[in-house]
C-alpha cells in the first residue's frame, strides 16, 4: 500500500507500564505511579456529581462548539469565545496545528529535548524538523531564532518545559516574539501553567492580542486532574482560530469532558491547594538532591528530572520492582536521569526512601 514514506519505521507512543501489569509481574500489592505528571489528588470533588447528568442521552452528539465550557474559559481568561479552540486533549491541538501548517516544503523549530508530540506530528506531515538543544534545561531562544528561515512554518515553545520543568521568563519570551517573523506561528504549550509560581512568568492571554502569530495551549489533564477525559484548549488571535477550525473534527470533545472541565474550572480552590501541595512536595525532592549531591533542574511543573549519574533505566527498574513507576530519562533524552511526578507528601517520602536505597546499593557496587 501507498503509505507516506515517513510512516515507515515510526513507532507508536510507548505508554508507561500500567499499574495492573506491574502488580502482577512483581507480586506487589500497591503501586504508586509517578510517571505521567498526573494529579496525585485526583480532580475537584465537584466534578463527579456533574458527570452523573452529563452526556445523556448518549445517542445524541455532544455540543460541537462546547458552548458552556467556551463561555467559562473565555470568562476566566478575559477573552472572547471566538479566540478559543477546544481539543480532545491538547495533544489533538498539536495534531491540528501540524496538519494545517506542516508539509514537506516547510520546516519546524523546537527545543531538544521537549514534549515529543511536536516532533512526532511534524514527522508524519513530512516536515523538516530543526531541533535546538536546551541550555541548562532551558530553551535556547536565540539559537531557535537562528534556526528560523523563510520556510519555517511553526516554532514550538514548551513552558515550563517537559521534561526539565524549566520555564521561559517574560523578558525572554517578549524578546523572542518581537523578533520572530510574523508569518511563523509560535505555539506556546503551557500544559503546566497552573503549577507555576515564579513571578517573572508572563500572562499569556494578554499576549495574543499583541502578537497575532501566537497560539497558547493549555489542558485539563494536569492540575485539573482530568487526563482520562481528554480536554484541552488553545487561545489565539481569531484569524488563527478561524484558520484552524476546519482541521478540528466536528464533535472532538465529548459531553463528559465538557461537563467535567466546566465544573473543574469553577473550583479554583482545588487548583490553588494542589499548586501549594506541589511546591511543598518539590521541596522534599530538592532536599533529597541536596543531601545526596545529585543535580536536578529547578522545576515550575509538577515533576522533577534528577540526574543519578547512572543508567536511568537501572534506576527506573530498581524503583519499579519496589512498587514505584517513574519515567526513565533514557526515553526522554536524558540517559542518566529519571523524571518523577511530585505526588502526595507520603508518596514523595516513600519514593525518596527507595531512591536512597538505590544510591546505597550503587555505592556498594562501585
Ligand atoms: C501532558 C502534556 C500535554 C498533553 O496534554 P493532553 O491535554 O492530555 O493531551 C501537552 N503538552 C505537554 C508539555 C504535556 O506535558
Amino acid at each position: 500500500m501507498k503509505w507516506k514514506k515517513q510512516m515507515r519505521g515510526l513507532k507508536p507512543y510507548q505508554p508507561g507500564r500500567s499499574i495492573a501489569e506491574v502488580k502482577k509481574e512483581y507480586g506487589l500489592e500497591t503501586i504508586i505511579k509517578l510517571a505521567s505528571n498526573e494529579n496525585p489528588f485526583g480532580c475537584s470533588p465537584k466534578v463527579s456529581s456533574a458527570l452523573k447528568n452529563a452526556g445523556t442521552p448518549l445517542a445524541l452528539y455532544p455540543d460541537g462548539y462546547a458552548t458552556l465550557l467556551r463561555e467559562a474559559v473565555a470568562g476566566s481568561l478575559s477573552l472572547e469565545g471566538d479566540e478559543l479552540i477546544f481539543g480532545n486533549g491538547s495533544d489533538e491541538l498539536i495534531q491540528m496545528i501540524s496538519r494545517s501548517l506542516l508539509h514537506s516544503g516547510t520546516n519546524t523549530v523546537m527545543a531538544d529535548p521537549t514534549f515529543p508530540q511536536y516532533r512526532h506530528n511534524a514527522h508524519i506531515e513530512g516536515c523538516e524538523i530543526r531541533e535546538v538543544p536546551l541550555v541548562d534545561g532551558a530553551h535556547d531562544l536565540s539559537g531557535m531564532l537562528d534556526a528560523v528561515d523563510g520556510e519555517t512554518a511553526v516554532v514550538w515553545l514548551c513552558s515550563p518545559n517537559n521534561p526539565t520543568g524549566v520555564y521561559i521568563t517574560e523578558g525572554e519570551l517578549l524578546a523572542f516574539l518581537d523578533k520572530v517573523p510574523k508569518d511563523v506561528l509560535v505555539v506556546l504549550d503551557e500544559a503546566y501553567y497552573e503549577y507555576v509560581v515564579a513571578d517573572d512568568y508572563y500572562n499569556s492571554p494578554s499576549l495574543i492580542r499583541e502578537y497575532q502569530n501566537l497560539i497558547v495551549l493549555r489542558t485539563f489533564s494536569k492540575i485539573y486532574g482530568l487526563a482520562s477525559l481528554r480536554a484541552g484548549y488553545g487561545f489565539a488571535d481569531r484569524e488563527i482560530i478561524r484558520a484552524l477550525e476546519p482541521a478540528r473534527e466536528p464533535f472532538n470533545m465529548n459531553s463528559f469532558a465538557q461537563a467535567a472541565a466546566l465544573e473543574a474550572i469553577k473550583d479554583q480552590d482545588f487548583v490553588k491547594n494542589t499548586r501549594k501541595a506541589n511546591r511543598e512536595g518539590m521541596k522534599q525532592f530538592y532536599r533529597f538532591c541536596e543531601e545526596n549531591r545529585l543535580s536536578c533542574y529547578p522545576s515550575q511543573g509538577n515533576f522533577i528530572l534528577i540526574d543519578f549519574e547512572h543508567d536511568g533505566n537501572e534506576v527506573f527498574q530498581f524503583l519499579l520492582e519496589r512498587g514505584f513507576i517513574v519515567r526513565s530519562g533514557a526515553v526522554l533524552g536524558f540517559p542518566t536521569c529519571v523524571r518523577i511526578t511530585v505526588g502526595t507528601s507520603e508518596q514523595n517520602s516513600s519514593v525518596i526512601g527507595k531512591m536512597k536505597e538505590f544510591l546505597a546499593a550503587a555505592a556498594q557496587l562501585s
